[in-house]
């Protein structure tokens, strides 16, 4: 029987937390449908879903609105400090293809793929965090860089620097100082509770050829010490691509790497489909920890699910049926279960 098929499909989250700002709401969903578009018309093209996720993040990064990239918030010291991660799985084409017959894809175990990840920790001096994730993968034998390092290393591969300061948008300075206010009253833990951010981006993307891609990138969570880093940085548990599909998280790093989030989901591909997974992800990582995430993911079909259990998050999608589409996602129940 014909399997059914959804490719090329695309999928970017801009982040789960408190709702924000209503007067910021249009320019948010603005700014996803254009970096959706942006991804779906790599897509069209042919391109890969590796091309579409960076295109999409970097987009986002771009965006001031966006906790990522330019618009990042500010660090405990008041600086920005930003992770990003990518993944990649790509088919292998087996002999038989090369000498012409059909490539056989119905096999889901890691042998039919090669995967290859890439990811940098409390950089600063990038203005795109989520292509320099892509050249750590390229270009280095390493996974995971970080801080001055990693931005060494973008200098040899031709990332410009940029100053520190270039990366602080006004609206996150003053975010700063008010939280700063808020803590002398409040208290630092309880400033931190009130001040779940939201803003966080990422992607997950099947091209036509079937190759599969993750990519997310931050500016961390409100309040963050010096030199924190967080899920987004770290394959697994922000970001993962494998023979089954992809995932991108967002919300409380912490949790999300204490229950590897994105890793869980993308193997549950194999028993459930990703709208249901979606929602068993969270619902499980709520058990184990009560705190607040979002997640997307993509199975390799291209069929997309995505769920989170914050106030708000926002997400867009393009398949070649339903095109491009915005959404607010209501958040699942978040009673914890017996
Ligand atoms: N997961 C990000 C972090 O912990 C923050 C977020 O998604 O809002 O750094």
């Amino acid at each position: 029987m014909a399997r059914a098929r959804n490719l090329p499909a695309l999928v970017a989250h801009g982040g789960a937390g408190n709702a924000g700002p209503g007067a910021e709401r249009t320019e948010r969903r603005r700014g996803m449908m254009a970096a959706i578009r942006l991804g779906a018309g790599i897509l069209r093209a042919n391109g890969s879903a590796l091309e579409a996720v960076v295109a999409t993040v970097a987009a986002l990064e771009d965006h001031p609105l966006f906790n990522a990239g330019y618009g990042s918030l500010l660090n405990s010291e008041g600086n920005v400090e930003m992770d990003a991660s990518v993944m990649y799985a790509e088919p292998v084409v087996s002999d038989s293809a090369r000498r012409g017959k059909r490539p056989d894809r119905t096999h889901s175990h890691d042998a039919d793929y090669s995967v290859s990840a890439g990811a940098v920790a409390v950089v600063s001096r990038v203005r795109n965090p989520i292509i320099l994730a892509r050249a750590v993968m390229e270009h280095s034998p390493h996974i995971l860089m970080a801080g001055p390092g990693a931005e060494n290393f973008a200098r040899k591969v031709g990332i410009r620097l940029v100053r520190p300061e270039e990366m602080v948008t006004e609206r996150a300075r003053e975010r700063w100082r008010a939280r700063k206010q808020q803590s002398g009253i409040l208290g630092a833990e309880a400033a931190a509770r009130a001040a779940i951010g939201h803003g966080t981006v990422g992607a997950v993307a099947v091209d036509l050829h079937g190759a599969i891609a993750a990519a997310t990138s931050t500016g961390g969570v409100p309040g963050k010490l010096f030199g924190r880093v967080g899920d987004s940085a770290l394959i697994g548990a922000g970001t993962f691509a494998h023979a089954f599909g992809a995932a991108s998280a967002t919300g409380q790093g912490e949790a999300i790497i204490l229950t590897a989030l994105c890793r869980e989901a993308v193997l549950a591909l194999a028993d459930a489909s990703p709208t249901v997974l979606a929602r068993e992800a969270i619902a499980e990582m709520i058990d184990a920890t009560g705190a607040e995430a979002g997640l997307i993911v993509i199975d390799r079909r291209g069929r997309i699910g995505y769920a989170h259990n914050a106030a708000s998050m926002q997400v867009a999608r393009y398949d070649p049926v339903g095109g491009v589409q915005h959404l607010w996602l209501e958040p699942i129940a978040t009673a914890r279960r017996p």
